[in-house]
Formats: structure tokens, C-alpha cells, sequence
């Protein structure tokens, strides 16, 4: 069961590693994007942050919902509506009374999907999402599962987003989304997964 107090630590973890890598996932956004993942985000989880400061008593639909609407109105670009919506399927799914963290995550990644589109293999940061909630799963996330899933998106062709502009010249480039998705990750097994 998913509480207010992990889910909080989870995302304000998350937001310090984002931080922490904002030039790295600019850099990495140069070749094949426009060089702002990394501000994108910085922008979106300092929002994050700022709204979760007063929800240590709400429930953790408001701060899912808080979550998500900090992302939608401040990351912009490509990644902010698909964070967004991640998040906003889960408040919905916690309405309904779902806790269970690998439902959550099922659900996010169904918003994700239906809203970019994206199917596996394809360079996004699904091809992070789907083996991570496989894991989630069968109790085995660890961070070789998810360094692997964002290690694997290099040799990939992008078939979505401005890297699919590139075609075989994204070759050989990680996808910026899915390093990102590997910090939130990593974060959640940082503070709720153990
Ligand atoms: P923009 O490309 O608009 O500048 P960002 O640089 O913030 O936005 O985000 C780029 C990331 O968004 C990509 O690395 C990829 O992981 C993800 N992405 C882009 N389009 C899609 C899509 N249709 N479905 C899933 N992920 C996507
Ligand atoms: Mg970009
Ligand atoms: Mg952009």
C-alpha cells in the first residue's frame, strides 16, 4: 500500500535528482531533441516540490492531482503532458481506491501509451515504464533493471517525438525521456520500494 508520506518522499527524491542532472539531460536531449529536457523538468519537479511543501496530510489523490497539474502547466515540451498524464491516471486510480503501487503504475503507463502514442522499442520513455512495471510486478526491482531498460534505448531507432525527425541517426544516442523515467525510478526504489 502506496502513502501520502512515501509518495511524497519518492517525488521530492525525484526532483533532487533531476536537479542534480539537468545539464546531463540537456546534453543528452542536443543531439537528438532540442537540448531542454533538462530544463523542462528542473521546471516542472521545482513546481512539484513548491506544491507537495503543504500535502503531508493530504490523500494521496490530491498529491497525485498536485503532481500531475505542476507538470502539465510547468514542464512544457514533449515530456510534460506524458508525466502529466502518468500522474493524473493515478490520482484517478487512487480515487477509486487503488494503493497498490504495480496497479498505479500499470494504469499510468496505459495513460501514457493511449496519450503519445508510443509503442515499445520505439526510443521513449515507455521503453523505461513497461520493464520497470513488469519488475514492479514480479518483486524485482532493482537498479540493474532499470539502468538495463535505459542502457537498451541507445541502439534504438525513434519512431516518436522530435528524435524520430532523425530516423537511423538517433542510433547510438540514450533517449533523454527514458534517462529522466530512470530518476523517478530509481527514486521510487529509494524511498517506497525496499
Ligand atoms: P520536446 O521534445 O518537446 O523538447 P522534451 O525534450 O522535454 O520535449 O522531452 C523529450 C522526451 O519526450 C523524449 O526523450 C521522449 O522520451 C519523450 N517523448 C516524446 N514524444 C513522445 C511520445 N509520443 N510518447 C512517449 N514519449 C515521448
Ligand atoms: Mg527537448
Ligand atoms: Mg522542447
Amino acid at each position: 500500500m502506496l502513502t501520502t508520506t512515501q509518495t511524497i518522499a519518492w517525488l521530492n527524491n525525484f526532483a533532487d535528482k533531476i536537479e542534480t542532472n539537468k545539464a546531463y539531460l540537456n546534453d543528452l536531449d542536443t543531439p537528438i531533441g532540442d537540448g531542454d529536457h533538462g530544463s523542462n523538468m528542473v521546471r516542472g519537479l521545482t513546481a512539484v516540490k513548491a506544491t507537495l511543501a503543504d500535502k503531508s496530510n493530504a490523500d494521496l489523490t490530491t498529491v497525485f492531482k498536485a503532481t500531475a497539474l505542476a507538470l502539465i502547466s510547468k514542464v512544457g515540451g514533449a515530456a510534460g503532458p506524458l508525466y502529466g498524464t502518468a500522474f493524473l491516471e493515478m490520482a484517478k486510480a487512487s480515487k477509486d481506491g487503488v494503493t497498490d503501487l504495480g496497479i498505479l503504475l500499470a494504469t499510468a503507463l496505459a495513460g501514457l501509451k493511449k496519450r503519445g502514442g508510443a509503442a515499445t522499442g520505439d526510443k521513449t520513455l515507455v521503453d523505461v515504464w513497461r520493464p520497470v512495471l513488469t519488475a514492479v510486478h514480479a518483486d524485482r526491482l532493482t537498479s540493474t533493471v532499470i539502468k538495463t531498460a535505459v542502457e537498451r534505448t541507445k541502439p534504438m531507432v525513434a519512431k516518436k517525438g522530435r528524435a524520430s525527425y532523425l530516423g537511423d541517426r538517433s542510433i547510438g544516442h540514450l533517449d533523454p525521456g527514458a534517462v529522466s523515467s530512470g530518476y523517478l525510478f530509481t527514486a521510487l526504489l529509494e524511498t517506497v520500494v525496499q
